[in-house]
């Protein structure tokens, strides 16, 4: 059987919630899933320790006040599409949910960009330390080293802190005087400046270091320490653990399976939307992170604006665009001050691993000038994460850009597969060509 709602959204995050409840206010009928088993997204993740954080708790509360209006699915993923159903998992069925419109807040995720070592145990996303530890993953007494680029290695530093990690320091890539030059500017957000200086105070005591790139991660079957390049010359750290992270990258993938344009005027791409955030497939809205990197204001703002319109009220969402307008420029704040030096794309070696799931080496990618060429001869990007990782780092250091999302989109169960009318998965004379 398949669950029809006036209102589908893709992403419980700050995007998705707000997206929920203003859609919920025009009185329609909304589903509202996520994969993940809590709303929230990456920055409200619950905390097992701390809790839910309270604008999480608020924002859900309010989806309560709708009177039955919004339905909650947790854990459901969505692993296709076409443009009228989704395909989504839960932990025991599958499902099929069609929609009136649909709000895509899929959000981003971490771009890590190789260098030898990083495959060693030990070595992860510095988001993704940050939410294994919110998720009980014991990280207390660790000595940690925090380092890539962005505001996320400070709040990622304070959740580890906040669990009892040893934080050694933060080495951010930008230069000294761009960080400084973004900080001046910082006061026209204020409510950035004031998170800005909360963080701050949370870290009092640990070293922040600009202009420094992590070389290379030293251990044998663990991590026991890094090399970093420092402007006040090359430093080995012994630590424990290492969280790296160059910045986000936007979820665009369920977007392009329903046929979205993206923006292609930066190296990783993001959906295309008007001023009423309508993507360039009917019906079909996006809001937060999906349309471009700009934090958690403009996720909000815009989740909003998304559920106004595809309730159909364009007034109220177009009341909000001069929010939205403001907000947005903050990304291009983020984007010019912490943008990534040469020295970030040019540390893997003929040697380093870029396929974490399959085991590729840059060099076997040598030769190629196009993903799916470059998958079909080694198997890069056909592994469990379908080259979220490698191939978002393949079209940062300048080899290709990643290609060929199909479904499913993430890796799903056999009978899911085999439902009969599942949709956009590929046809018979198709099936042989991915993994
Ligand atoms: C790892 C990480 C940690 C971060 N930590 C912070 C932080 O501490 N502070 C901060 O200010 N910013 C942080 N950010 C930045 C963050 O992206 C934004 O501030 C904010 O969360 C964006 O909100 P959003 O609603 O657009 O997306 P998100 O909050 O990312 O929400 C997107 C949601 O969509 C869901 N989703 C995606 N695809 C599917 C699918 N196919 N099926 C079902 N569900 C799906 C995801 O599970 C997720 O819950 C972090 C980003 C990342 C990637």
């Amino acid at each position: 059987m398949t669950e029809h709602y006036d209102v589908l959204v893709v992403g419980a995050g700050p995007a998705g919630l707000a997206a929920a409840q203003a859609a919920a206010s025009h009185g329609a009928r909304v589903g509202l899933l996520d994969a993940q088993a809590r709303h929230g997204g990456q920055v409200w993740r619950h905390d097992v320790l701390h809790g839910t954080p309270q604008p999480a708790r608020k924002a859900f509360n309010l989806l309560a006040r709708t009177r039955g209006h919004v339905e909650w699915l947790p854990r459901h993923q969505v692993i296709a599409a076409d443009h009228r159903t989704l395909l989504v998992e839960t932990p025991r069925v599958s499902v099929q949910l069609s929609f009136g419109s649909m709000v895509l807040a899929t959000g981003a995720r971490e771009l890590l960009l190789p260098f030898p070592g990083w495959t060693l145990p030990g070595v992860t996303g510095a988001g993704g330390i940050q939410a294994l530890a919110k998720q009980g993953w014991p990280v207390h007494g660790k000595r940690v080293v925090v380092a890539g680029s962005g505001p996320l290695l400070l709040a990622a530093a304070a959740t580890l802190r906040r669990h009892g990690a040893h934080v050694l320091g933060i080495y951010e890539q930008a230069p000294t005087a761009a960080v400084a030059a973004f900080a001046m500017q910082l006061w026209r957000w204020p409510v950035r400046a004031a998170q800005a200086a909360v963080l701050r105070a949370r870290l009092a005591g640990i070293p922040y270091r600009c202009g420094s790139v992590v070389r290379m991660a030293h251990g044998r079957d663990a991590l026991c320490g890094v090399d970093v390049d420092d402007p006040r010359g090359p430093l080995r750290i012994p630590c424990d653990l290492l969280a790296i992270g160059y910045g986000l990258v936007p979820n665009v993938e369920l977007a392009t399976m329903l046929g979205c344009a993206l923006d292609h005027t930066r190296i990783h791409p993001c959906v295309q939307v008007d001023d009423l955030l309508r993507t360039s497939t009917a019906n079909v809205y996006a809001a937060g992170e999906t349309c471009g990197i700009a934090g958690l204001a403009a996720a909000r703002i815009e989740g909003s604006m998304a559920g106004h319109a595809a309730a159909g009220s364009t007034a109220a969402a177009t009341a909000l665009l001069p929010s939205r307008h403001r907000a947005r420029r903050f990304a291009g704040l983020l984007a010019l001050h912490f943008a990534l030096d040469a020295r970030a794309r040019a540390l893997a070696g003929a040697d380093t691993v870029i396929c974490r799931c399959e085991d590729v080496t840059l060099a076997a990618l040598d030769g190629f000038t196009d993903a799916r060429a470059a998958r079909l001869a080694t198997r890069c990007g056909m592994g469990a994460c379908q080259g979220r990782i490698c191939g978002t780092a393949l079209a940062e250091l300048g080899r290709f850009p990643r290609s060929g999302i199909r479904p499913p989109l993430f890796p799903a169960r056999l009978s899911t597969l085999a439902a009969t009318d599942v949709p956009n998965l590929p046809t018979d004379d198709s099936r042989g060509t991915y993994a």
